[in-house]
Parts: structure tokens; C-alpha cells; sequence
């Protein structure tokens, strides 16, 4: 999608440090960390939240998390994936991602 940062990151048109790539998947640093580790894994296909997502793209980032989380044992100093849905729920960036946050002691949140 035209004027999407994410999009252009996708496509190579905005760098990115990238730490995941498959044919419909990219995971990549975030460039504002809020943890010691902090990934952003989105579609290639462009959608605007968690909620507008089609479910193969869904299954696609999910699969890609867990790949990813799981070949860098992340598990072992826990992680949590995050996404925010519009400005009120703290997205800033208008497709869809999922954050990715471990490595350290995260503070509690929720049960
Ligand atoms: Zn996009």
C-alpha cells in the first residue's frame, strides 16, 4: 500500500534489520526498543489491524512468531507478543503487527 511504512520496509524500499523472512512474512527490530529484545513480525500483505487481518495472514505472522521464538529459545527469559489496535489502543503504524518483546524481566501486566 502506497505511503505505508510498513510496506515500504516489506519491500525493501525503507531499510529495516531484518531477523525473519519467508515468502509472506517479515520479523524485524524495532527501532525504539522497549525491551532488551524487540521484534516487529508483520504480513507482506497489507491490512490495517488485528481485526481487518484475513485469517491465512493471521496464521501466517502467528506461525512466523512462533518459528522465530522457538529457533532463538526466546522462551527461556520470556517473551510476550503484542498489538495495538488504532490510536486509543497505542498503534501508530496502520498495519497490521505484532510486537515481540523479551529477554529481560517484563513487568507484569495482566494475568
Ligand atoms: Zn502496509
Amino acid at each position: 500500500m502506497k505511503d505505508c511504512l510498513f510496506c515500504k520496509i516489506s519491500s525493501g524500499d525503507i531499510p529495516s534489520e531484518k531477523v525473519f523472512e519467508n515468502d509472506d512474512v517479515i520479523g524485524f527490530k524495532d527501532i525504539a526498543p522497549m525491551a532488551k529484545e524487540h521484534y516487529l513480525f508483520i504480513a507482506k500483505k497489507h491490512s490495517k489491524n488485528i481485526n481487518e487481518i484475513d485469517e491465512k495472514s493471521l496464521v501466517q505472522v502467528y506461525s512466523a512468531i512462533k518459528e522465530f521464538t522457538q529457533k532463538n529459545n526466546l522462551e527461556q527469559n520470556g517473551f510476550r507478543v503484542v498489538t495495538n489496535v488504532n490510536e486509543h489502543g497505542g498503534q501508530t503504524v496502520f498495519h497490521t503487527h505484532f510486537h515481540v518483546l523479551g529477554g529481560e524481566q517484563l513487568k507484569r501486566f495482566g494475568a
